[in-house]
């Protein structure tokens, strides 16, 4: 039986605080590596990352992502690296201050929208610099979509020329105060996406209690997935997530339901264009 390959993202860390309840969210370098290592071997092919400081706030550190990059290189061998450029703590200076690393992908995302408790807040100039950047260093966009007029916005910077035609986008639902995670609002979405962004690749995120939901309509409408401890903590109602390796895990053995397996490392850059000599 042929299955389609489905990109499996593990977003290791965020900026979910460690407290007691969350002890296996990665924060030190060596934890990301050995996270995503574990991940890795579970599934996924891309990683979303975020640097923090040792005081395990979100961090610009440039090193942070440098040192966390090199081993996974080592660790997972072909895996897509996909830093953060998002909001939460840092100064909008800093925030595209690690792409001249040239990583396989950084985050973008194309407006802003409120979060729980703070503004996402991405202002139109900014949005088009960074985009700018990622040009600049041969870093492909993921282009997160928190709210409907964002996915306009993407097609904005493509008939801009600040995006490739082929863009790859995200749809995130279920943040408090951004879009929910509604089937329907995902289905509208898509059949925009393939009238304005027809080359365009996609996923979709959930966010806590929302997260394996999504994950089952992701890969019954053909996207890819995103899972992990950025996203949510919790395994189910009654236990908290052992590693990002667990949550991938899930995703993997909810493939063949839909006739999907795990993109290996390869397939995902055929998928995503990534290929490199
Ligand atoms: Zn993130």
């Amino acid at each position: 039986m042929t299955t389609t390959p489905c990109i499996i993202t593990v977003a290791i860390n965020g900026s979910v605080p460690r407290k007691k309840d969350t002890p296996a969210v990665p924060i030190s370098v060596q934890e990301m590596i050995e996270s995503t290592h574990e991940a890795f071997e579970a599934g996924a092919s891309l990683v979303h990352m975020h640097a923090r400081d040792e005081n395990e706030n979100s961090s610009s550190d440039p090193e942070v992502f440098r040192s966390a990059r090199e081993g996974i290189e080592k660790h997972c061998p072909g895996m897509i690296i996909q830093y953060s450029t998002g909001a939460r703590g840092r100064e909008l200076a800093s925030r595209g201050g690690m792409l001249d690393q040239s990583p396989d992908m950084a985050s973008l995302a194309t407006g802003s929208v409120n979060f729980p408790t703070f503004v996402n807040e991405n202002p139109p100039s900014f949005i088009d610099d960074l985009a700018q950047r990622m040009l600049d260093y041969n870093v492909k966009a993921e282009c997160e979509i928190f709210d409907l007029a964002m996915l306009y916005n993407a097609k904005d910077l493509v008939d801009r020329g600040l995006l490739k035609p082929n863009p790859h986008v995200q749809f995130v639902m279920g943040v408090r105060n951004a879009q929910p995670a509604r089937r329907e609002i995902l289905e509208f979405e898509l059949s925009e996406l393939r009238k304005i962004l027809p080359d365009a690749t996609w996923t979709a995120a959930g966010l806590g209690r929302h997260q394996l939901e999504v994950n089952h309509w992701a890969l019954e409408l053909g996207g890819h997935c995103r899972t992990g401890l950025e996203d949510n903590v919790k395994f189910d109602k009654t236990r908290l997530a052992k590693s990002n390796a667990e949550l991938v895990a899930r995703v993997t053995s909810l493939c063949p339901e839909y006739r999907r397996h795990p993109a290996t490392a390869a397939e995902a850059r055929a998928i995503l264009g990534l290929t490199r000599d």
